[in-house]
């Protein structure tokens, strides 16, 4: 079982689709287990894209993700993270799968509509920059063994 963290960034909740990323995790049979939604500041921007700093593209990125609400999640699921990332699609809207969120509702890279963790490391890194421990809340799901195959 891994967990995840997905953000659904400011031109996706600006374009009204929050509901249509989440109908799409939700459908694929992951489950939210938090939820919050946020103005980022400069200090989280800059955190939770320090891998990123100094290249080119860094600063514009930081203004986009403190350019106006995010919606952060944790998602959870067997194989959630390489799951998430493939329902999201490459980086490179033009470069994502069909059927993908950034192949069927983006088409730049700067504006690609969703974060989602890359590894079971900066997963766990970035669960706990934005969310505490006690806004996780882990629950029974009455359909998990048709979706996980625990029967
Ligand atoms: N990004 C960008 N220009 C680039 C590469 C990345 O604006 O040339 C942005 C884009 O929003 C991307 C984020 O930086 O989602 C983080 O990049 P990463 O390579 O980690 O991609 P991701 O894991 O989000 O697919």
């Amino acid at each position: 079982m891994e967990r995840t963290l997905v953000l659904i960034k400011p031109d996706a909740v600006q374009r009204g689709l929050i509901g249509e990323i989440i109908l799409r995790l939700e459908r694929r049979g992951l489950k939210l287990i938090a939820a919050k939604f946020l103005q980022v500041n400069q200090e989280l921007a800059e955190t939770h894209y320090a891998v990123h700093k100094g290249k080119p593209f860094y600063e514009g990125l930081v203004r986009y993700i403190t350019s106006s609400p995010v919606m952060a999640m944790v998602w959870e699921g067997p194989n959630a993270i390489a799951a998430v990332r493939q329902t999201m699609g490459a980086t490179r809207p033009t470069e994502a799968a069909p059927g993908t969120i950034r192949h069927d509702f983006a088409l730049e890279v700067g504006r690609n509509l969703t974060h989602a963790s890359d590894s079971p490391e900066t997963a766990a890194q970035e669960i706990a920059l934005w969310f505490k421990p006690e806004e996780l809340y882990p629950w029974d799901r009455a359909t998990d063994a048709w979706i996980m195959g625990q029967n």
